[in-house]
C-alpha cells in the first residue's frame, strides 16, 4: 500500500490535516476538500479531529432534526437494532406501519392517500417523476432554479445546465419556467394540454439561495395542474419535517399537492426518503412491480423517523422552530450589510449587500460556526429544530462583528488555533483574514448563477379568475 505524505511544504499535519490525505486518496473527489474531519457531536455542537468546536447551524444541510446523540433518537435507534433491522420487501413491519400512517397524518392526507419509502431525496423524486410517466402523459414542468438530485429523473427536472449537460441525454420531457412567473407557467401548460403530466415545485428552493415561491404562485400551479388533470408535486425535501414551522411548508401557503416528496430531515441523520400520494388517483399510480428499492422504509430506518417525529411532537418543536427562526430574523435582518432575510422558521437565507458569502462562510468556520453559502451572496441556516435562542445569540453576536468588517482582506489563511466555544465571540476571530475559496461542499456546484436566482413574483392578481376553493390559505 502507498504510504500517503502526510505533510505538507515539509512540517507535519495536524490529525484533520492526516485524515483529510487520507480522505483525498481514498474517496471519490465529488465533494472537493472537505471542510474539516468531524469526529463528534452533542446537540447542535460538533468537534473536528483536532478537538476543535463548532456550533452546527447548517444541521447537515436541513438533515440533523433533533441534532447530534438526541436520547429518544438513540433508544428508538437501538432497541430497534436490537430487535429488527431489516426484512426485505416482502415482508411488512410494524415501524414501516406507524411511519407511514403518522406520515398521512401529519400531512392530512384524505382517504386513499399512501406513501412509498425511499433512501434519499433524490429516490423520492424519482419515484414522483415515474408516477407523472404512470399518467400516461409526458411533459413535465419544473422551475428554474430548482433542485431535485443527482439521478437521472430527479437530474432531468434539475435547472442547473453545469450539472445536467455532462450526463446528457436526459430523460425526455422535462421543460423550465421562470419561478414565480405565473404568465409563463400558465403559458407553458396550455401548450402542453393534455399532455402535462406533472408540475414540480419546492416550496422554498433551498439550493438556489432560500428563495420562497409566493402563495400566488404556489395557487396557480395548483389551478392549472388540476385544469390538465396533472399532478402538483412538491419537493418538501429541505422544507418538510417541521423546517418552516409547520410540518410541511405547503400547510403555511395552504395549497395542497397531489403528491410530496420528502427526505432530509425526515430520519433526522438516518438515510430515508419518503413520496407521500394524496388521495386514491395519485395513490394508486404506481402499481404491484412499477417501482422499489432494497432498503427503503426498513424497520430500522422507520423506527428512528417515527421517534424524530414524535420528538418533534413531544418537545413543542414547533413552537421553537418558530421563536428561533423570528429571533435570526429580527437580528441578523437588522445587521448592516444583510439586504433581507429570506425563508420561513428554520430555513434561512441571510440575503447580503455584497457576494461575501464563502468568505463569511470560511471566516465562520476558524470562529466556530458551522453555515452555508449556497449562492454567492446567500447565507444558508438549517440547524437543528431544538437550537436554543442562546445558541442562536452567539453566532449573530459573532456575526454581526464580522459584518462590520468583513474579510475584505484577501490575504492569506490565518489558522485560529483556539476552541470554537472560546472564539465564537471573540473580539478578533473575525478580523482574521479569510482565504477566499470556492465552496468545497456539496452545494457549490449547485449554486444559482445571478440570472437563474429569479425574483417571486405574486400573481395573485392572474389566478384570480379561476381560484378554486382548495387554494386559499
Ligand atoms: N430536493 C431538494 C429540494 C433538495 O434540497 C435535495 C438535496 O439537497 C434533494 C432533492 C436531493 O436529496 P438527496 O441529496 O437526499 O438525494
Amino acid at each position: 500500500m502507498t504510504q500517503a505524505p502526510y505533510e505538507q511544504a515539509g512540517a507535519a499535519l495536524d490529525k484533520g490535516g492526516v485524515e483529510l490525505q487520507r480522505y483525498s486518496h481514498a474517496v471519490m473527489g465529488t465533494y472537493g476538500t472537505p471542510l474539516r474531519v468531524l469526529e463528534r457531536g452533542e446537540g447542535s455542537y460538533v468537534w473536528d479531529a483536532d478537538g476543535n468546536k463548532y456550533l452546527d447551524l447548517l444541521g447537515g444541510i436541513a438533515v440533523n432534526t433533533l441534532g447530534h446523540g438526541h436520547p429518544a433518537w438513540v433508544a428508538a435507534l437501538t432497541k430497534q437494532a436490537q430487535t429488527l433491522v431489516h426484512t426485505s420487501n416482502f415482508f411488512a413491519t410494524v415501524p414501516q406501519i406507524e411511519l407511514a400512517e403518522k406520515l398521512l397524518e401529519i400531512s392530512h392526507a384524505p382517504t386513499g392517500s399512501r406513501v412509498f419509502f425511499s433512501n434519499s431525496g433524490t429516490e423520492a423524486n424519482e419515484a414522483a417523476f415515474k408516477m407523472a410517466r404512470r399518467t400516461g402523459k409526458g411533459t413535465i414542468i419544473a422551475l428554474e432554479g430548482s433542485f431535485h438530485g443527482r439521478t437521472m429523473g430527479a437530474l432531468a427536472m434539475t435547472h442547473k445546465l453545469a450539472i445536467r449537460e455532462p450526463f446528457e441525454p436526459m430523460p425526455s420531457g422535462v421543460i423550465f419556467v421562470p419561478a414565480g412567473d405565473v404568465e409563463a407557467l400558465r403559458t407553458a401548460a396550455t401548450e402542453a394540454g393534455d399532455d402535462l403530466a406533472a408540475i414540480i415545485l419546492e416550496p422554498i428552493q433551498g439550493e438556489a439561495g432560500v428563495r420562497p415561491l409566493t402563495h400566488g404562485f404556489m395557487a396557480a400551479a395548483r389551478i392549472f395542474s388540476a385544469r390538465h388533470d396533472a399532478l402538483l408535486i412538491m419537493d418538501e425535501v429541505q422544507t418538510g419535517i417541521a423546517r418552516t414551522g409547520a410540518w410541511f411548508a405547503h400547510q403555511l401557503q395552504g395549497v395542497t399537492p397531489d403528491v410530496m416528496t420528502l427526505a432530509k430531515g425526515l430520519g433526522g441523520g438516518f438515510p430515508l426518503g419518503a413520496v407521500i400520494a394524496f388521495g386514491d388517483r395519485a395513490g394508486s399510480l404506481l402499481g404491484k412491480g412499477d417501482h422499489g428499492t432494497t432498503f427503503g422504509g426498513n424497520a430500522l430506518g422507520a423506527a428512528v423517523a417515527l421517534a424524530t417525529l414524535n420528538a418533534i411532537e413531544d418537545e413543542g418543536l414547533l413552537a421553537n422552530v418558530k421563536t428561533v427562526g423570528e429571533h435570526f430574523r429580527a437580528s441578523l435582518g437588522a445587521i448592516e450589510g444583510v439586504k433581507e432575510i429570506r425563508g420561513e422558521g428554520l430555513l434561512i437565507g441571510i440575503g447580503l449587500d455584497e457576494p461575501i458569502s464563502a468568505q463569511a462562510t470560511a471566516a465562520a468556520i476558524e470562529a466556530g460556526f458551522i453555515i452555508n453559502p449556497p449562492t454567492p451572496d446567500t447565507i444558508r441556516l438549517a440547524p437543528s429544530l431544538n437550537l436554543s435562542l442562546a445558541e442562536a445569540d452567539t453566532f449573530i453576536a459573532w456575526f454581526a462583528h464580522y459584518m462590520q468588517a468583513p474579510a475584505a482582506e484577501e490575504s492569506a489563511v490565518e489558522v485560529v488555533e483556539e476552541s470554537a466555544e472560546e472564539s465564537a465571540v471573540e473580539e478578533s476571530a473575525e478580523e482574521s483574514p479569510v482565504e477566499v475559496v470556492e465552496d468545497p461542499a456539496q452545494d457549490a456546484s449547485e449554486a444559482v448563477t445571478e440570472e437563474s436566482a429569479v425574483e417571486t413574483v405574486d400573481g395573485t392578481e392572474s389566478v384570480k379568475d379561476s381560484a378554486g376553493g382548495e387554494t386559499t390559505p
